[in-house]
């Protein structure tokens, strides 16, 4: 199945997303990861879009799409895969309804003061990109993942001004994909709120493998 996640940042894609993954044995393709190891290697994407992601704007269309057909190609994606993070634009779900089939796309409902309060607690592993949350699931040690014992720090763009900021382009730019893929008999939603384990459950209920 090729499955697209959509949903406000903060609404637990990327967590639900590598369960999945793991799951249905399909690739987790995230744009919004692709583009911080491009920044951390400092290779000329990454010089590129640097600013951009620190700020909570959006990578260029022509860019981005360019990246995840490149992706798209990949042996590993016959089987299946996850596009989370992509499409979060209108042009850029039409360019990928040229490139590939989409089997549903899975609205991760939440809301905003909810996403406020997971995003400014969020603390990621240097080492590892394990996500722990300073209030929800703090680490055992402040500051040290618990899964291999990296530094955990605190996003640029998870910070107040730039939250603000991706939920008002998520509200302008992506939020109209909702309809875009309803209009395709497409979407699925769900409950962002609970806890992944139980998100899971529900999700494979719904999508047999
Ligand atoms: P979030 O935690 O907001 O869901 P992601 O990890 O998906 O964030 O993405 C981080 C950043 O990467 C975005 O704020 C944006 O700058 C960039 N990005 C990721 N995916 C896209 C995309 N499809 N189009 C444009 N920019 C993107
Ligand atoms: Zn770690």
């Amino acid at each position: 199945m090729n499955f697209v996640f959509l949903g406000p940042p903060g609404a637990g894609k990327g967590t639900l997303a590598k369960e999945v993954a793991a799951a249905y044995r399909i690739p987790h393709i995230s744009t919004g990861d692709i583009f911080r190891a491009a920044v951390k290697e400092g290779i000329p994407l990454g010089l590129k879009v640097k600013s951009i992601l620190d700020s909570g704007a959006l990578v260029g269309d022509d860019v981005t799409i360019a990246l995840v057909q490149k992706r798209l190609v990949q042996p590993d994606t016959r089987a299946g895969f996850i596009l989370d993070g992509f499409p979060r634009t209108i042009p850029q779900a039409e360019a990928l309804a040229g490139i590939a089939r989409i089997d549903a796309a899975v609205n991760f409902e939440i809301a905003d003061r909810d996403v406020v309060k997971r995003l400014s607690g969020r603390r990621v592993c240097k080492a590892c990109g394990f996500n722990h949350h300073a209030e929800f699931s703090p680490s055992k040690k402040d500051g040290v993942c618990d899964k291999c014992g990296g530094e955990l720090f605190i996003r640029e763009d998870d910070k107040a001004d730039a939250i603000t900021h991706r939920l008002e382009v998520y509200r302008t730019q992506t939020a109209p994909l909702i309809d875009f893929y309803r209009g395709k008999n497409l979407l699925m939603d769900i409950d962002a709120r609970p806890k992944a384990e139980a998100i899971l459950m529900v999700f494979k209920a719904k999508f047999k493998q």
